[in-house]
């Protein structure tokens, strides 16, 4: 309440600051450092709250800061490191990208920071019927026709969405404070997979106008990005790539969840320097 009341109208460098001193950034962070040391679902509340005003997960300013770089630190870094990094990761007065080596435990920090980007890909947890499966609908409600064939495509996709949507909350509630583990590339995966789908729907159901593009400089501003079938439907591309395949997903699951055994392939634990390649 006393964000919402002392800071509700303020810029986003300052809202954001307090949401971060008050501890409400990532509930599981520690106290002093964003959060307050809670169990992770407790963030759905407060970013409930702040879904009114239009500030619920501001995550998109800084991707790779706040879903990524910043979670890897909080569970990995220096006390130091936390004082001065999370803090203006969460504000984006700092804004962040990813790159990997390997001084030392490379490895672990590599293995945290794709962890967490996967669960900040797949785990985001939407309101029912919004996002794709949203424009969807909207996109079917706007057509002339309303062909049965279609309907039932409609009707399947937006059920898978609801299964993903409730599996997110679900994974959200289990999830213990830390490093998220290997079950956030469930939802990566099924983020993904399904995603692409729904938008491949949206486009068939535009017909010959889903051959038109509004232009590839639009597809700069993330807003239109989101609000655009036709640029939603060429970005959706990536999504089965970055942050992993959706085959390398699977591996994951195979052996990290449903302890399968492993892939014939060198010892996990040989250090990257070690590891053949083609020169
Ligand atoms: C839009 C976008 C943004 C990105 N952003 C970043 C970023 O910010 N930082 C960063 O570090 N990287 C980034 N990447 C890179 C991304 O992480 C890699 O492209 C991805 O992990 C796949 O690796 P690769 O391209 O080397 O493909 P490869 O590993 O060469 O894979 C090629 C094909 O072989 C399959 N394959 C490979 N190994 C196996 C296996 N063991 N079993 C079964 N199939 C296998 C793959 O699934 C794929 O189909 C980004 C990629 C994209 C597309």
């Amino acid at each position: 309440d006393r964000l919402l009341t002392e800071f509700g109208e303020a810029d986003d460098k300052t809202f954001y600051g307090a949401q971060f001193d008050l501890g409400l950034a990532r509930i599981d962070f520690p106290p002093g450092h964003g959060g307050l040391g809670g169990e992770p679902k407790l963030q759905e509340i407060v970013d409930t709250a702040l879904e009114p005003i239009g500030r619920r997960g501001n995550w998109m300013r800084n991707a790779i800061g706040i879903g990524m770089c910043g979670p890897t630190i909080a569970a990995r870094g220096t006390e130091e490191q936390k004082s001065r990094f999370l803090r203006p990761i969460f504000t984006a007065e700092e804004v962040w990208c990813q790159l990997f080596s390997e001084p030392g435990q490379g490895w672990s920090v590599a293995n945290a920071t794709l962890m967490n980007e996967r669960v900040s890909i797949g785990g985001n947890v939407a309101p029912r019927g919004s996002g794709a499966i949203g424009r969807a609908v909207e996109v079917w409600k706007a057509r002339a026709d309303h062909e049965p064939v279609l309907r039932e495509r409609l009707a399947g996709l937006w059920i898978e969405a609801e299964v993903l949507r409730l599996g997110n909350m679900r994974a959200q509630s289990l999830r213990q404070a830390g490093v998220p583990g290997p079950q956030g590339s469930l939802l990566k995966l099924g983020d993904a997979e399904l995603g692409q789908r729904i938008v491949n729907f949206i486009v068939d159901l535009l017909g010959a106008h889903g051959m038109l593009s509004p232009g590839y400089e639009v597809g700069r501003d993330r807003d239109i990005e989101r609000n655009d079938p036709i640029i939603a439907f060429l970005s959706s591309q990536a999504t089965t790539i970055a942050g992993g395949t959706s085959q390398i997903m699977r591996n994951i699951i195979g052996e990290r969840v449903l302890g399968l055994p492993r892939e014939p392939g060198l010892d996990p634990n040989t250090p990257w320097s070690q590891i053949p390649r083609n020169t």
